[in-house]
């Protein structure tokens, strides 16, 4: 718990670093522990610090931490790419969903969602063939096509930066995002307001922020990672 709390006074001193150093206010930016490295009982003790925000990457890691974590104000994201037949079986549980990037996805929520859901459109930035979401060039097009969906609001993009060191790289790539997403919500289309804007870990997040993040995924350097049985 002491550790805990010292990673996230850590955390904390360094965003509104980033927050400062890019004029920023920093309730505009909201942290999202990642817990799906740890016990329920570590994501139970970051929410006794004050990290109101959970993700997870699994529909299992959701279901399972919400059996153990019986709390109502305890926003759920889920953050993971997540197959059609799966939707069903959380898409009631949460409160947000970062990785929306294809149209069997956004089929079956309008199909089994019994409320309007927040989606973040996730984008393929770097354009790296291992990882998910939409071609920059497809973006568009993809978010007109959910105008009829009534239980989708598409709130903002999310990507995740390519694993390298080289931070100019990552910020370019945080950078068109931002852009994609400033071309978006200025076409001020009602069922997507695209305010948002998801990215940043926990190796690059302080570039996040300064590139304009408004949720940052931080999981490794909050809580840790623990082997099944401990902590
Ligand atoms: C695991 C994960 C994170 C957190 O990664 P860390 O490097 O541990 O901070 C963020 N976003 C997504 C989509 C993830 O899968």
């Amino acid at each position: 718990m002491e550790t805990l709390q010292y990673s996230l006074q850590l955390i904390e001193e360094e965003i509104q670093a980033a927050c400062t150093r890019s004029e920023r206010q920093r309730e505009d930016v909201t942290v999202i522990a990642v817990t799906k490295q740890v016990s329920t009982k570590r994501a139970q003790e970051v929410i006794e610090i004050g990290v109101l925000d959970l993700g997870e990457n699994r529909p299992e890691g959701i279901l399972t931490k919400q059996e153990g974590i019986q709390m109502d104000n305890v926003n759920w994201h889920f953050i993971g790419n997540v197959q059609s037949r799966k939707v069903k079986d959380i898409i009631d549980k949460i409160d947000f969903l970062h990785s929306l990037d294809r149209m069997s996805i956004a089929k079956e929520i309008q199909k089994r969602a019994s409320s309007q859901v927040d989606c973040f459109v996730q984008v393929n930035v770097s354009g790296e063939a291992s990882k998910s979401g939409l071609q920059p060039e497809e973006l568009e097009e993809f978010i007109r096509q959910l105008t009829e969906f009534d239980k989708i609001r598409v709130i903002g993009l999310m990507t995740m930066a390519p694993f390298t060191q080289d931070k100019e790289l990552i910020r370019s790539v945080f950078r068109s995002l931002r852009n994609l997403r400033d071309d978006l919500a200025a076409k001020n289309m009602d069922h997507a307001p695209c305010t948002q804007l998801s990215m940043g870990m926990s190796n690059d997040y302080t570039i996040a922020i300064e590139e304009g993040a408004t949720h940052v995924r931080i999981g490794t350097a909050l809580v840790g990672t623990e082997s099944e049985g401990d902590g």
